[in-house]
């Protein structure tokens, strides 16, 4: 009789995925972590490796996979528009046919299963702050859809698999986060900023830098992940993870230079086609059904980032 709880992650070398794994081995799980590393790598998990209670399987979502769990965490998906919009099609192959695959898993195992949802489902937003009930404002045909879009149906097929085959679905659609791992050349706005504000480069505001996001530490979301996959089977979600600490673009840009003591200018580039004005979390169903809420300020989650990332650029030198 097998009585550690097995837990997989897909998507588990990349960022948010390393840190869960990691917190999932803290907890006394077994976790076995699946990757086709598209945008994650083995550095993310090394220090994982060698733990009896880890195992990490090269493998692409899009086609079936036969193991046995208790639990999944269904993260595997490019997640920067630079990344997602490489190869777009496999974009939506992953989202789609990996939930399909991966919901397929669950059934035959009676396991509950998360999805990693996005606030990306609500698009340029006209509801502000977003809650759960709106149904967003979303391209179908644009540069972003494919990963929109394909996050879209994929909440689709989770709430279909639970309303057809009774399967215990869990969605969170996760906010801006970020911290130590993230990819270096993703082109997310905190990753850009901290590496152009440490190699001396000027800091790109997109249009005017006055478009707002909310910015979440990893730990914080990780946290909050674990504890919507503990809630009873009645909770499907969705439920928004995130911080509801709005702020400009520029502000951030501001806060980084100053925190890396930094003499990069700030310069403006134009804004990407579809790039949301403004973007932030409702969190009072997370509060009320979780008795979550983000603890670490941003100013604190970007000193820690920025030492990592200074890490990684001194290796490099
Ligand atoms: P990431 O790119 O670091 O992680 C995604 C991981 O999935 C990578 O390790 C990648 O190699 C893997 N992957 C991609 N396609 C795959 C496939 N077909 N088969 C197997 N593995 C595959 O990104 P992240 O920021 O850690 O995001 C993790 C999840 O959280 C994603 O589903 C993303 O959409 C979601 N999310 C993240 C954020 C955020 O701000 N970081 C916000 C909203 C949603
Ligand atoms: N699947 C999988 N692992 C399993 C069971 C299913 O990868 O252990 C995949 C398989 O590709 C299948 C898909 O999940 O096509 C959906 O499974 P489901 O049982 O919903 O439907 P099926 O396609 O088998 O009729
Ligand atoms: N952004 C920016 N400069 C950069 C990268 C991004 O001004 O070097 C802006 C981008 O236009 C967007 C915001 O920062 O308004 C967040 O971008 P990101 O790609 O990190 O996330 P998303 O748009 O998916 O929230």
């Amino acid at each position: 009789m097998h009585t550690t709880r097995r837990v997989l992650v897909t998507g588990g070398a990349g960022f948010v995925g390393s840190h869960l794994c990691e917190r999932l081995l803290e907890r006394g799980n077994e976790v076995l972590c699946i990757d086709n590393f598209f945008t994650g790598a083995r550095s993310n998990v090394a220090h994982l490796v060698g733990n009896p209670s880890f195992e990490l399987l090269r493998h692409d979502v899009t086609f079936p996979l036969y193991v046995e769990v208790d639990e999944i965490y269904n993260l595997a998906c490019p997640a920067s528009p630079v990344h997602y919009q490489f190869d777009p099609v496999q974009t939506t192959k992953t989202s789609v046919h990996g939930a399909i695959n991966m919901l397929g898993l669950a059934r035959r195992l009676k396991a509950r299963i998360l999805q990693a949802s996005t606030s990306e489902v609500y698009g340029d937003p006209v509801v502000h702050p977003q809650t759960e009930e709106y149904w967003g404002h979303v391209n179908p045909i644009g540069p972003r859809s494919c990963y929109d879009e394909g996050k879209r149906c994929a909440e689709t097929l989770f709430f279909d698999y639970h309303r057809q085959h009774a399967l215990r679905i869990k969605v969170a659609r996760i906010f801006n986060t970020f911290g130590p791992r993230m990819h270096p050349n993703d082109g997310r706005v905190v990753s850009n900023f901290i590496v152009q504000a440490l190699t001396g480069e000027p800091i790109t505001l997109y249009g005017e830098g006055d478009q707002t996001r909310s910015f979440c530490y990893v730990d914080d979301l990780v946290e909050g992940l674990i504890r919507l996959m503990d809630t009873p089977d009645a909770v499907t979600g969705p439920v928004n993870l995130g911080n509801p600490n709005e702020f400009t673009i520029r502000q951030l840009a501001e806060l980084v230079v100053e925190l890396t003591g930094s003499a990069s200018q700030l310069v403006h580039r134009p804004l990407p086609q579809d790039d949301p004005r403004q973007r932030q979390p409702d969190i009072s169903k997370a509060k009320a059904l979780l008795d979550w809420e983000p603890t670490l300020p941003l100013r604190e989650g970007l000193i820690k980032t920025i030492g990592y990332f200074d890490g990684l650029l001194s290796e490099q030198r």
